[in-house]
C-alpha cells in the first residue's frame, strides 16, 4: 500500500469508497514508521464531508472534481462524464500520449457513455447484471449493454468488472462478444493489462 500515491474515486457507494480510510490509516502509520514520505492524494467528486476526512488526517490531500474538471496526475490527463446512477458517479477517461483508458464505475448504458468511451485502448466497463435483467432501473449495465458499449464505442480492448455474485460469469462474455467486440474478457484480481 506504500507505493499507492493517487486514488481516484468514481463515487460515494461504499462498495467503491469504503476502504479509503484504511488506506489513510495505514499511510499515516508507516510515514510515522518512516516506511514511506510521500502524501497520499485522493480525488473525488467534490464533497465537503468527503475533504474534511480525507485531510483530517496528515499526509493526506482531498481534491474534488466535477464534469468538467481535468486532472493532471503525473503522466496522465483525467477527464469525466456524468454517469446514469442513483448517487452522483462519474466515468473516467484517463489518457497519456496517444493511449487512453475508460473505466465506467458504475452507470446504466447511455449513448453518452459511448461518445466518452470512443476508441478506447482499453475499456473497463461495469457489468453488473445478466443478460434480460433491467439496468436502466438499478442504474448500472447487462452484459448485453456493456457490449454494446464495447462494440459501438470500438473500444480496442474490454474488461467486464462489477460482476454479479452469482450465475455463470462466462455467460457475461458469450453475451457482450455477441454485439459485435469479440476483445472482451472478465476482470480478474490482480490482473495486469498493457496498453
Ligand atoms: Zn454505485
Ligand atoms: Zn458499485
Amino acid at each position: 500500500m506504500n507505493d499507492i500515491h493517487h486514488v481516484v474515486l468514481s463515487h460515494y457507494h461504499y462498495d467503491h469508497f469504503s476502504d479509503v480510510g484504511v488506506l489513510l490509516f495505514s499511510r499515516l502509520v508507516n510515514t510515522q514508521l518512516k516506511k514511506v514520505n510521500k502524501p497520499l492524494s485522493i480525488y473525488g467528486p467534490i464533497s465537503e464531508q468527503m475533504a474534511k476526512r480525507v485531510e483530517e488526517v496528515p499526509h493526506a490531500t482531498f481534491t474534488g472534481y466535477h464534469e468538467e474538471s481535468q486532472l493532471k496526475i503525473g503522466p496522465f490527463t483525467l477527464e469525466f462524464k456524468r454517469n446514469m446512477h442513483p448517487v452522483e458517479a462519474y466515468s473516467i477517461k484517463i489518457t497519456s500520449g496517444n493511449k487512453t483508458i475508460v473505466y465506467t464505475s458504475d452507470t446504466s448504458y447511455t449513448e453518452d457513455l459511448v461518445n466518452f468511451a470512443s476508441g478506447a485502448d482499453l475499456l473497463i466497463t461495469e457489468c453488473s447484471l445478466y443478460e434480460g435483467m433491467d439496468g436502466i432501473s438499478s442504474g448500472h449495465m447487462t452484459s448485453k449493454e456493456a457490449g454494446i458499449l464495447a462494440d459501438k464505442s470500438e473500444a480496442k480492448a474490454v474488461l467486464l468488472t462489477h460482476l454479479p455474485h452469482y450465475g455463470d460469469l462466462n455467460e457475461l462474455v458469450k453475451s457482450a462478444k455477441k454485439e459485435g467486440n469479440f476483445n472482451i474478457r472478465l476482470a480478474e484480481v490482480g490482473m495486469v493489462v498493457g496498453v
